[in-house]
């Protein structure tokens, strides 16, 4: 009789959403093994280096046997300091860094980690679709329901709280946002937190507001926090990251930061699970947050040049495409006859660029494909004019 094997991946893992552009993948390393010069706009990380400041804190600090033993769960006390002081700087806000402040081994460990914090098996968590998978994922993995909430042009890439179903609010323990968004690049004011809060308040839902894109902002806007909305405080929590802001995608350190019962709980959490984040690295996020804003001023000029060049170039091609006041990422709508699959195919096939098929970030993505603009000057205009040909 043959020996039966079991199924090696618990059903919670079975529950995760196969990938979907292994096909994609396959294909680009097949053209690129033929020698096919091939561009990839398709993730998200600065190519720029993280600023100079930070990296000399790091040299330093490394130097301090001090910091190489284990850290504090929290955060260290100057890391949780120096991110509450940035707060009141930045925002206006003021946070308690003993209770309101929590180290985090990057933003995405933290969102990750939060459904097993608030949830129990059967609640509810609303997720924006589009939305960053890991809010979706984390929750089916908690034994958690995922709710969709979908943004859409007409409001501004949005989610329109009025349209949630009663009794799905009333079941539902937590709600994502993310704005500045990825994948969309939407931005949102004051006024739609406010409106958040009531919900919230309502409800009886925490609210966790991802901020990783707060300082990746164009033409002089400066977008908000969700902490800054009244009642914020009573009703959710805030992520930033340090990767985004000082190009440190690879140094894995963020916070979160907000209501003190759930930034407790997602403590209580993390010191089962993990160690916290070397303290080495937390001395250069404090020496970030501290130092100069003219080294994150220079980045952001030099992503906004490249938003320009690809949005003229690509609106010159005929591609209607808005100009995002945020984010480094552009989300555009694919031409009749394609989804987001077979139009990121014939991109790769005809132009050898590699865009993201926006239904990796939730079936309503699927009209769309996204640009990221982290790539150096001179390939993303190789880029644009291998685009330009292609309609
Ligand atoms: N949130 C959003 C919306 C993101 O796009 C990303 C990174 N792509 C993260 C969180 C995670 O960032 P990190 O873990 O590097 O802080």
């Amino acid at each position: 009789m043959e020996p039966t094997t079991r199924q090696r991946e618990s059903q919670r893992l079975q529950r995760v959403p196969p990938y979907l552009f292994a096909d994609l993948d396959r294909r680009t390393e097949e053209l690129q093994r033929r020698g096919v010069d091939v561009i990839s706009l398709a993730v998200g990380d600065p190519d720029l280096p993280t600023p100079e400041h930070v990296l000399e804190a790091m040299r330093q600090a490394v130097m301090d046997p001090a910091t190489h033993r284990y850290p504090p769960y929290p955060g260290t006390g100057s890391f949780r300091a120096a991110v509450a002081e940035w707060y009141q700087r930045r925002f206006g806000v003021q946070l308690d860094p003993d209770r309101q402040v929590l180290a985090l081994i990057g933003s995405k460990e933290g969102l990750a980690h939060l459904p097993w914090a608030l949830l129990d098996p059967g609640d509810v968590a609303l997720v924006p679709d589009p939305g960053y998978p890991v809010y979706r994922v984390a929750t089916l993995l908690a034994d958690g329901v995922p709710h969709r909430l979908p943004l859409r042009p007409g409001l501004g890439f949005r989610p329109d709280l009025t349209e949630i179903p009663t009794e799905v609010a009333r079941r539902a323990r937590l709600m994502f946002l993310n704005y500045p968004n990825n994948p969309t690049a939407a931005t949102v004011e004051l006024g739609f937190f406010a409106e958040v809060v009531r919900f919230a308040r309502e409800f009886d839902v925490v609210v966790a507001h991802d901020n990783s894109y707060s300082e990746i902002a164009y033409d002089g806007y400066r977008p908000p926090s969700f902490l800054q909305a009244p009642g914020a405080l009573d009703v959710g929590v805030e992520y930033h990251s340090l990767s985004k802001t000082y190009c440190m995608t690879g140094w894995r350190l963020g916070w979160v930061c907000g209501n003190a019962e759930v930034v407790a709980a997602l403590g209580k959490l993390k010191t089962n699970l993990d160690s916290g984040v070397f303290v080495a690295v937390q001395r250069a996020g404090e020496a970030a947050l501290r130092g100069p804003e003219e080294p994150v001023r220079r980045r952001v000029a030099a992503f906004q040049a490249r938003r320009d060049l690809l949005v003229d170039g690509l609106r010159e091609a005929g591609w209607r495409v808005e100009r995002p006041r945020a984010t480094f990422y552009l989300w555009a709508e694919v031409p009749d006859g394609f989804d987001s699959v077979t139009f990121a195919q014939h991109v790769l096939e005809r132009a050898a660029v590699v865009v993201t098929p926006g239904v990796g970030y939730g079936e309503v993505g699927d009209r769309y494909v996204r640009l990221s603009f982290t790539t150096p000057e001179d390939r993303l205009k190789e880029a644009v004019q291998r685009l330009c040909r292609l309609r």
